[in-house]
Protein backbone atom coordinates (compact mmCIF):
# COMPACT_ATOMS: atom_id res chain seq x y z
CA UNK A 1 0.00 0.00 0.00
CA UNK A 2 1.69 3.17 -1.16
CA UNK A 3 2.34 5.79 1.49
CA UNK A 4 2.35 8.51 -1.13
CA UNK A 5 -1.22 8.41 -2.26
CA UNK A 6 -2.95 11.64 -2.98
CA UNK A 7 -5.76 12.83 -0.79
CA UNK A 8 -8.50 11.34 -2.92
CA UNK A 9 -7.16 7.87 -2.26
CA UNK A 10 -6.81 8.38 1.47
CA UNK A 11 -9.74 7.21 3.58
CA UNK A 12 -11.63 9.72 5.68
CA UNK A 13 -11.22 9.75 9.45
CA UNK A 14 -14.62 8.10 9.67
CA UNK A 15 -13.56 5.23 7.39
CA UNK A 16 -10.44 4.82 9.49
CA UNK A 17 -12.48 4.61 12.69
CA UNK A 18 -14.87 2.14 11.05
CA UNK A 19 -11.94 -0.15 10.27
CA UNK A 20 -10.51 0.24 13.78
CA UNK A 21 -13.22 -0.52 16.36
CA UNK A 22 -10.64 -0.60 19.17
CA UNK A 23 -10.11 3.17 18.78
CA UNK A 24 -12.68 5.68 19.95
CA UNK A 25 -12.78 9.36 20.76
CA UNK A 26 -14.02 10.34 24.19
CA UNK A 27 -15.16 13.97 24.27
CA UNK A 28 -13.10 14.66 27.38
CA UNK A 29 -10.29 12.13 27.33
CA UNK A 30 -9.57 12.14 23.61
CA UNK A 31 -8.47 9.06 21.71
CA UNK A 32 -8.89 5.81 23.63
CA UNK A 33 -7.19 2.55 22.64
CA UNK A 34 -9.70 0.13 24.07
CA UNK A 35 -10.04 1.89 27.43
CA UNK A 36 -6.50 3.26 27.61
CA UNK A 37 -6.15 7.05 27.59
CA UNK A 38 -3.50 7.88 24.99
CA UNK A 39 -3.24 11.58 25.89
CA UNK A 40 -2.33 10.62 29.43
CA UNK A 41 0.26 8.07 28.28
CA UNK A 42 1.94 10.54 25.91
CA UNK A 43 1.99 13.26 28.56
CA UNK A 44 3.34 11.01 31.30
CA UNK A 45 5.78 8.82 29.39
CA UNK A 46 6.80 11.30 26.70
CA UNK A 47 7.04 10.68 22.95
CA UNK A 48 7.71 8.79 20.79
CA UNK A 49 6.22 5.85 22.69
CA UNK A 50 5.01 2.48 21.49
CA UNK A 51 1.75 1.29 23.03
CA UNK A 52 0.75 -2.36 22.97
CA UNK A 53 -2.62 -3.50 24.26
CA UNK A 54 -2.65 -6.71 26.29
CA UNK A 55 -6.42 -6.85 25.83
CA UNK A 56 -6.24 -6.76 22.05
CA UNK A 57 -3.43 -9.32 21.89
CA UNK A 58 -5.38 -11.67 24.10
CA UNK A 59 -8.66 -11.18 22.23
CA UNK A 60 -7.01 -11.82 18.89
CA UNK A 61 -5.22 -14.93 20.09
CA UNK A 62 -8.48 -16.29 21.49
CA UNK A 63 -10.34 -15.52 18.26
CA UNK A 64 -7.85 -17.73 16.39
CA UNK A 65 -8.15 -20.54 18.93
CA UNK A 66 -11.95 -20.41 18.85
CA UNK A 67 -12.06 -20.52 15.06
CA UNK A 68 -10.20 -23.82 15.06
CA UNK A 69 -12.31 -25.19 17.90
CA UNK A 70 -15.43 -24.32 15.88
CA UNK A 71 -14.07 -26.34 12.97
CA UNK A 72 -12.99 -29.13 15.31
CA UNK A 73 -9.56 -28.86 13.81
CA UNK A 74 -6.49 -29.47 15.94
CA UNK A 75 -4.04 -26.69 15.07
CA UNK A 76 -1.06 -25.56 17.14
CA UNK A 77 -0.33 -21.86 17.02
CA UNK A 78 3.31 -20.84 16.83
CA UNK A 79 3.52 -17.07 17.17
CA UNK A 80 6.14 -15.66 14.76
CA UNK A 81 8.07 -13.74 17.36
CA UNK A 82 9.96 -11.63 14.84
CA UNK A 83 6.78 -9.53 14.53
CA UNK A 84 7.13 -8.32 18.11
CA UNK A 85 9.38 -10.30 20.43
CA UNK A 86 9.10 -8.13 23.53
CA UNK A 87 9.14 -10.42 26.58
CA UNK A 88 5.85 -8.95 27.80
CA UNK A 89 4.18 -9.91 24.53
CA UNK A 90 5.71 -13.40 24.56
CA UNK A 91 4.78 -13.92 28.19
CA UNK A 92 1.15 -13.02 27.50
CA UNK A 93 0.87 -15.27 24.45
CA UNK A 94 2.74 -18.12 26.13
CA UNK A 95 0.24 -18.00 29.00
CA UNK A 96 -2.54 -18.26 26.40
CA UNK A 97 -0.87 -21.44 25.16
CA UNK A 98 1.06 -20.19 22.14
CA UNK A 99 4.28 -21.73 20.92
CA UNK A 100 6.87 -19.76 18.97
CA UNK A 101 8.21 -19.61 15.46
CA UNK A 102 11.78 -18.33 15.61
CA UNK A 103 14.32 -17.34 12.98
CA UNK A 104 17.58 -16.95 14.92
CA UNK A 105 19.49 -18.11 17.95
CA UNK A 106 18.67 -14.79 19.56
CA UNK A 107 14.96 -15.42 19.11
CA UNK A 108 15.42 -18.91 20.53
CA UNK A 109 16.91 -17.45 23.70
CA UNK A 110 14.18 -14.81 23.77
CA UNK A 111 11.47 -17.48 23.56
CA UNK A 112 13.12 -19.49 26.32
CA UNK A 113 13.46 -16.36 28.45
CA UNK A 114 9.68 -15.97 28.15
CA UNK A 115 9.26 -19.57 29.37
CA UNK A 116 7.96 -20.94 26.09
CA UNK A 117 8.45 -24.71 26.23
CA UNK A 118 11.19 -25.85 23.80
CA UNK A 119 8.82 -28.51 22.43
CA UNK A 120 6.55 -25.68 21.26
CA UNK A 121 9.33 -23.87 19.39
CA UNK A 122 9.79 -24.14 15.66
CA UNK A 123 13.03 -22.87 14.11
CA UNK A 124 12.60 -21.41 10.60
CA UNK A 125 14.97 -19.38 8.45
CA UNK A 126 17.01 -19.67 5.30
CA UNK A 127 20.45 -19.25 6.87
CA UNK A 128 20.80 -20.83 10.29
CA UNK A 129 24.43 -20.96 11.42
CA UNK A 130 26.10 -24.06 12.84
CA UNK A 131 26.13 -22.37 16.23
CA UNK A 132 22.38 -21.68 16.05
CA UNK A 133 21.59 -25.25 14.99
CA UNK A 134 23.70 -26.58 17.87
CA UNK A 135 21.82 -24.37 20.30
CA UNK A 136 18.49 -25.60 18.90
CA UNK A 137 19.49 -29.25 19.35
CA UNK A 138 20.92 -28.63 22.78
CA UNK A 139 17.66 -26.97 23.88
CA UNK A 140 15.58 -29.71 22.19
CA UNK A 141 13.32 -27.45 20.12
CA UNK A 142 10.23 -29.19 18.78
CA UNK A 143 11.00 -28.72 15.12
CA UNK A 144 13.60 -27.31 12.76
CA UNK A 145 12.27 -26.23 9.36
CA UNK A 146 15.03 -27.03 6.90
CA UNK A 147 15.22 -24.82 3.81
CA UNK A 148 17.78 -26.59 1.58
CA UNK A 149 19.56 -29.87 0.92
CA UNK A 150 22.78 -28.22 2.07
CA UNK A 151 21.21 -27.31 5.40
CA UNK A 152 19.80 -30.82 5.77
CA UNK A 153 23.26 -32.35 5.38
CA UNK A 154 24.79 -29.81 7.73
CA UNK A 155 22.15 -30.50 10.38
CA UNK A 156 22.61 -34.28 10.08
CA UNK A 157 26.36 -33.89 10.60
CA UNK A 158 25.88 -31.60 13.63
CA UNK A 159 23.23 -33.88 15.16
CA UNK A 160 25.52 -36.89 14.75
CA UNK A 161 28.34 -35.00 16.37
CA UNK A 162 26.11 -34.06 19.32
CA UNK A 163 24.49 -37.48 19.47
CA UNK A 164 21.04 -35.89 19.19
CA UNK A 165 18.06 -36.60 16.93
CA UNK A 166 16.96 -33.54 14.94
CA UNK A 167 13.17 -33.29 14.41
CA UNK A 168 12.73 -31.66 11.02
CA UNK A 169 10.22 -30.42 8.50
CA UNK A 170 11.18 -29.42 4.98
CA UNK A 171 10.09 -25.93 4.06
CA UNK A 172 8.70 -26.17 0.57
CA UNK A 173 8.53 -23.29 -1.86
CA UNK A 174 5.19 -23.96 -3.59
CA UNK A 175 5.78 -21.31 -6.30
CA UNK A 176 2.54 -19.51 -5.44
CA UNK A 177 2.18 -15.74 -5.76
CA UNK A 178 0.87 -14.36 -2.48
CA UNK A 179 -0.28 -11.22 -4.31
CA UNK A 180 1.36 -8.96 -1.75
CA UNK A 181 4.24 -6.44 -1.81
CA UNK A 182 7.31 -7.89 -3.58
CA UNK A 183 9.47 -7.37 -0.50
CA UNK A 184 7.19 -9.56 1.64
CA UNK A 185 6.44 -12.34 -0.85
CA UNK A 186 8.34 -15.52 -0.01
CA UNK A 187 6.67 -18.39 -1.87
CA UNK A 188 7.70 -17.72 -5.47
CA UNK A 189 10.40 -19.81 -7.19
CA UNK A 190 12.44 -16.60 -7.58
CA UNK A 191 12.52 -16.03 -3.79
CA UNK A 192 15.37 -17.37 -1.67
CA UNK A 193 13.06 -19.35 0.62
CA UNK A 194 12.41 -23.05 0.86
CA UNK A 195 13.08 -26.16 -1.20
CA UNK A 196 11.79 -26.28 -4.78
CA UNK A 197 8.50 -28.15 -4.95
CA UNK A 198 9.86 -30.49 -7.62
CA UNK A 199 12.74 -31.58 -5.38
CA UNK A 200 10.68 -32.05 -2.24
CA UNK A 201 10.20 -35.83 -2.29
CA UNK A 202 13.79 -36.50 -3.33
CA UNK A 203 15.11 -34.43 -0.42
CA UNK A 204 12.52 -35.80 2.01
CA UNK A 205 13.71 -39.29 1.06
CA UNK A 206 17.28 -38.20 1.67
CA UNK A 207 16.22 -36.89 5.08
CA UNK A 208 15.13 -40.44 5.98
CA UNK A 209 18.48 -41.85 4.90
CA UNK A 210 20.76 -39.33 6.60
CA UNK A 211 21.73 -40.16 10.17
CA UNK A 212 20.26 -38.45 13.24
CA UNK A 213 17.34 -36.79 11.47
CA UNK A 214 13.72 -37.38 12.37
CA UNK A 215 11.62 -36.18 9.41
CA UNK A 216 8.16 -35.07 10.57
CA UNK A 217 6.72 -33.49 7.47
CA UNK A 218 6.54 -30.28 5.51
CA UNK A 219 6.26 -26.54 6.10
CA UNK A 220 5.10 -23.78 3.81
CA UNK A 221 5.01 -19.99 4.28
CA UNK A 222 4.20 -17.94 1.22
CA UNK A 223 4.46 -14.35 2.37
CA UNK A 224 3.04 -11.69 4.62
CA UNK A 225 0.01 -9.37 4.71
CA UNK A 226 -2.06 -11.77 2.56
CA UNK A 227 -5.66 -10.63 2.52
CA UNK A 228 -7.28 -13.10 0.12
CA UNK A 229 -7.86 -16.83 0.39
CA UNK A 230 -6.66 -17.66 -3.11
CA UNK A 231 -2.91 -17.92 -2.41
CA UNK A 232 -3.58 -20.16 0.60
CA UNK A 233 -6.00 -22.31 -1.38
CA UNK A 234 -3.36 -22.82 -4.08
CA UNK A 235 -0.54 -23.48 -1.63
CA UNK A 236 -2.63 -25.94 0.41
CA UNK A 237 -3.68 -27.80 -2.76
CA UNK A 238 -0.07 -28.21 -3.76
CA UNK A 239 0.85 -29.44 -0.27
CA UNK A 240 -1.98 -31.99 -0.26
CA UNK A 241 -0.70 -33.30 -3.57
CA UNK A 242 2.84 -33.47 -2.19
CA UNK A 243 1.82 -35.19 1.05
CA UNK A 244 -0.24 -37.76 -0.87
CA UNK A 245 2.64 -38.54 -3.22
CA UNK A 246 5.10 -38.73 -0.35
CA UNK A 247 2.92 -41.17 1.54
CA UNK A 248 2.49 -43.27 -1.61
CA UNK A 249 6.27 -43.73 -1.53
CA UNK A 250 5.88 -45.26 1.90
CA UNK A 251 7.24 -42.26 3.82
CA UNK A 252 5.25 -40.98 6.75
CA UNK A 253 4.17 -37.35 6.97
CA UNK A 254 2.87 -36.38 10.40
CA UNK A 255 3.15 -32.60 10.38
CA UNK A 256 2.11 -29.80 8.04
CA UNK A 257 3.22 -26.35 9.14
CA UNK A 258 1.05 -23.91 7.19
CA UNK A 259 3.07 -20.77 7.99
CA UNK A 260 1.70 -17.32 8.71
CA UNK A 261 1.03 -14.28 6.57
CA UNK A 262 -2.55 -13.47 7.56
CA UNK A 263 -3.27 -9.87 6.63
CA UNK A 264 -4.71 -7.00 8.66
CA UNK A 265 -6.52 -3.75 7.89
CA UNK A 266 -4.04 -0.91 7.48
CA UNK A 267 -5.88 1.04 4.79
CA UNK A 268 -9.09 -0.51 3.52
CA UNK A 269 -7.93 -4.12 3.14
CA UNK A 270 -10.25 -6.68 4.61
CA UNK A 271 -8.35 -8.40 7.39
CA UNK A 272 -7.97 -12.17 7.26
CA UNK A 273 -10.88 -13.73 9.03
CA UNK A 274 -9.86 -16.56 11.41
CA UNK A 275 -13.09 -18.42 10.79
CA UNK A 276 -12.47 -18.38 7.04
CA UNK A 277 -8.87 -19.52 7.50
CA UNK A 278 -10.03 -22.31 9.79
CA UNK A 279 -12.73 -23.49 7.43
CA UNK A 280 -10.37 -23.39 4.45
CA UNK A 281 -7.86 -25.46 6.41
CA UNK A 282 -10.60 -27.83 7.48
CA UNK A 283 -11.88 -28.37 3.95
CA UNK A 284 -8.44 -28.63 2.33
CA UNK A 285 -6.43 -30.36 5.03
CA UNK A 286 -8.98 -31.82 7.45
CA UNK A 287 -8.90 -35.33 6.02
CA UNK A 288 -5.10 -35.62 5.89
CA UNK A 289 -4.87 -37.01 9.40
CA UNK A 290 -1.94 -34.77 10.20
CA UNK A 291 -0.79 -32.38 12.93
CA UNK A 292 -1.31 -28.83 11.66
CA UNK A 293 0.58 -25.70 12.69
CA UNK A 294 0.18 -22.04 11.86
CA UNK A 295 2.70 -19.24 12.44
CA UNK A 296 0.89 -15.90 12.57
CA UNK A 297 2.86 -12.79 13.48
CA UNK A 298 1.36 -9.64 12.04
CA UNK A 299 -2.26 -10.72 12.48
CA UNK A 300 -1.81 -11.18 16.23
CA UNK A 301 0.38 -8.20 17.08
CA UNK A 302 -0.17 -5.56 14.37
CA UNK A 303 -3.53 -4.13 15.40
CA UNK A 304 -2.57 -4.42 19.08
CA UNK A 305 -0.03 -1.61 18.80
CA UNK A 306 0.19 2.08 18.03
CA UNK A 307 3.01 4.61 18.03
CA UNK A 308 2.46 7.90 19.85
CA UNK A 309 4.30 10.97 18.63
CA UNK A 310 4.20 14.71 19.14
CA UNK A 311 4.24 17.48 16.55
CA UNK A 312 7.51 19.46 16.65
CA UNK A 313 6.52 22.10 14.12
CA UNK A 314 4.56 22.96 11.01
CA UNK A 315 6.42 24.03 7.93
CA UNK A 316 5.32 25.19 4.53
CA UNK A 317 7.67 24.92 1.59
CA UNK A 318 5.69 27.31 -0.58
CA UNK A 319 5.54 24.80 -3.46
CA UNK A 320 2.55 23.01 -2.11
CA UNK A 321 -0.40 24.25 -0.10
CA UNK A 322 -0.20 21.19 2.16
CA UNK A 323 2.07 21.87 5.15
CA UNK A 324 4.70 19.46 6.42
CA UNK A 325 3.82 18.37 9.94
CA UNK A 326 7.16 17.38 11.46
CA UNK A 327 6.79 14.91 14.30
CA UNK A 328 9.20 13.52 16.88
CA UNK A 329 8.93 9.92 15.61
CA UNK A 330 10.92 9.00 12.55
CA UNK A 331 11.95 6.20 10.22
CA UNK A 332 14.41 4.97 12.84
CA UNK A 333 11.39 4.16 15.03
CA UNK A 334 8.95 2.90 12.38
CA UNK A 335 10.65 2.00 9.11
CA UNK A 336 7.73 0.35 7.33
CA UNK A 337 6.64 3.38 5.26
CA UNK A 338 10.23 3.92 4.11
CA UNK A 339 10.98 0.23 3.52
CA UNK A 340 7.75 -1.05 1.98
CA UNK A 341 5.88 2.17 1.17
CA UNK A 342 3.53 0.93 3.87
CA UNK A 343 0.42 2.94 4.59
CA UNK A 344 -0.46 3.52 8.27
CA UNK A 345 -3.54 5.26 9.55
CA UNK A 346 -2.83 8.40 11.58
CA UNK A 347 -5.19 9.94 14.11
CA UNK A 348 -5.02 12.97 16.37
CA UNK A 349 -5.01 12.05 20.07
CA UNK A 350 -6.14 14.99 22.22
CA UNK A 351 -9.86 15.66 22.44
CA UNK A 352 -9.34 19.34 21.58
CA UNK A 353 -7.76 18.57 18.17
CA UNK A 354 -10.93 16.88 16.99
CA UNK A 355 -12.68 20.26 17.08
CA UNK A 356 -10.25 21.77 14.54
CA UNK A 357 -10.96 22.21 10.84
CA UNK A 358 -9.60 19.51 8.60
CA UNK A 359 -6.67 20.27 6.29
CA UNK A 360 -4.52 18.32 3.89
CA UNK A 361 -1.00 17.75 5.21
CA UNK A 362 2.15 15.67 4.98
CA UNK A 363 3.42 13.87 8.09
CA UNK A 364 7.20 13.53 8.21
CA UNK A 365 9.94 12.73 10.71
CA UNK A 366 13.06 14.78 11.48
CA UNK A 367 15.63 12.33 10.06
CA UNK A 368 17.87 13.56 7.26
CA UNK A 369 16.34 11.39 4.53
CA UNK A 370 13.47 12.26 2.19
CA UNK A 371 12.23 8.73 2.76
CA UNK A 372 11.47 9.69 6.35
CA UNK A 373 7.84 10.29 5.41
CA UNK A 374 4.86 8.74 7.18
CA UNK A 375 2.05 10.15 5.07
CA UNK A 376 1.36 12.40 2.11
CA UNK A 377 -1.77 14.45 1.51
CA UNK A 378 -3.65 13.25 4.56
CA UNK A 379 -6.86 14.93 5.64
CA UNK A 380 -6.38 15.61 9.35
CA UNK A 381 -7.68 18.16 11.81
CA UNK A 382 -5.19 21.05 11.91
CA UNK A 383 -2.25 20.00 14.04
CA UNK A 384 -0.16 22.52 15.95
CA UNK A 385 3.25 22.08 17.61
CA UNK A 386 2.80 20.05 20.78
CA UNK A 387 -0.21 18.12 19.54
CA UNK A 388 -0.09 14.34 19.86
CA UNK A 389 -0.81 11.86 17.08
CA UNK A 390 -1.19 8.08 16.96
CA UNK A 391 0.22 6.01 14.10
CA UNK A 392 -1.96 2.94 13.91
CA UNK A 393 -1.32 -0.78 13.49
CA UNK A 394 2.31 -0.67 14.50
CA UNK A 395 2.30 -3.62 16.91
CA UNK A 396 4.02 -5.89 14.37
CA UNK A 397 7.25 -5.09 12.55
CA UNK A 398 7.35 -1.75 14.38
CA UNK A 399 9.53 -1.47 17.47
CA UNK A 400 11.46 -4.61 16.50
CA UNK A 401 12.73 -2.91 13.34
CA UNK A 402 13.84 0.27 15.14
CA UNK A 403 17.37 1.60 14.95
CA UNK A 404 19.20 4.50 16.51
CA UNK A 405 19.94 6.21 13.17
CA UNK A 406 20.70 9.91 13.60
CA UNK A 407 21.59 9.08 17.23
CA UNK A 408 17.95 8.85 18.12
CA UNK A 409 17.48 6.53 21.12
CA UNK A 410 15.05 3.62 21.14
CA UNK A 411 11.59 4.86 22.11
CA UNK A 412 9.80 3.87 25.31
CA UNK A 413 7.21 1.10 25.24
CA UNK A 414 4.11 0.66 27.37
CA UNK A 415 1.57 -2.12 27.68
CA UNK A 416 -2.06 -1.31 28.43
CA UNK A 417 -4.67 -3.41 30.17
CA UNK A 418 -8.12 -1.97 30.73
CA UNK A 419 -7.61 1.70 31.53
CA UNK A 420 -4.19 1.02 33.08
CA UNK A 421 -0.77 1.14 31.50
CA UNK A 422 2.69 0.09 32.53
CA UNK A 423 6.10 0.85 31.07
CA UNK A 424 7.58 -2.30 29.56
CA UNK A 425 10.66 -0.65 28.13
CA UNK A 426 12.28 2.53 29.36
CA UNK A 427 13.23 5.08 26.75
CA UNK A 428 16.89 4.44 25.96
CA UNK A 429 19.24 7.02 27.39
CA UNK A 430 21.36 9.02 24.96
CA UNK A 431 24.58 7.73 26.53
CA UNK A 432 23.43 4.10 26.24
CA UNK A 433 23.70 4.44 22.47
CA UNK A 434 27.49 4.48 22.63
CA UNK A 435 28.20 2.59 25.80
CA UNK A 436 29.58 -0.40 23.86
CA UNK A 437 31.67 1.65 21.45
CA UNK A 438 35.45 1.54 21.75
CA UNK A 439 37.89 4.19 20.57
CA UNK A 440 41.00 2.33 19.38
CA UNK A 441 44.67 3.26 18.86
CA UNK A 442 44.82 5.85 21.62
CA UNK A 443 48.35 6.97 22.55
CA UNK A 444 49.24 6.01 26.07
CA UNK A 445 52.16 7.64 27.86
C1 LIG B 1 7.73 -13.97 9.03
C2 LIG B 1 7.29 -15.36 9.12
C3 LIG B 1 6.04 -15.67 9.67
C4 LIG B 1 5.05 -14.63 10.13
O1 LIG B 1 4.56 -13.86 9.09
P1 LIG B 1 3.33 -12.86 9.38
O2 LIG B 1 3.07 -12.25 8.06
O3 LIG B 1 3.79 -11.88 10.37
O4 LIG B 1 2.21 -13.69 9.87
C5 LIG B 1 5.70 -17.00 9.78
N1 LIG B 1 6.54 -17.99 9.37
C6 LIG B 1 7.75 -17.71 8.82
C7 LIG B 1 8.62 -18.82 8.39
C8 LIG B 1 8.17 -16.39 8.68
O5 LIG B 1 9.35 -16.13 8.15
Amino acid sequence: MNAFKNSLDNPSLQTLFNGHPDLQVDQNKGLLFKEANLTEIANQVGTPTWVISADILQTRYRRLVEAFINEQLNVSIHYAIKANGHLAVLDLLAKEGAGADIVSGGELKRALAANIAPAKICFSGVGKTEEELRLALQEHVGQINVESREELQMLSRIAQDMNEMAPICLRINPDVDAGTHHKITTGLAENKFGIAYQQAIEIYTEAHQLPNLKPLGYAVHIGSQITTQTPYRKAFSRMVELITQTREKGLSVEVLDCGGGFGITYFNEKESNPQQIASLMKSKLGSLNIQLYIEPGRWLAGPAGILLSRVILRKNNGQDAAPFIIIDAAMNDLIRPTLYEAWHGILPVEASTYKNNVEECHIVGPVCESGDTFARYRQLPILQPGNIIAILDTGAYGSVMSSTYNARPFAAQVMTKGDQYTIIQQRQSIEAMWENEIIPFQKTK
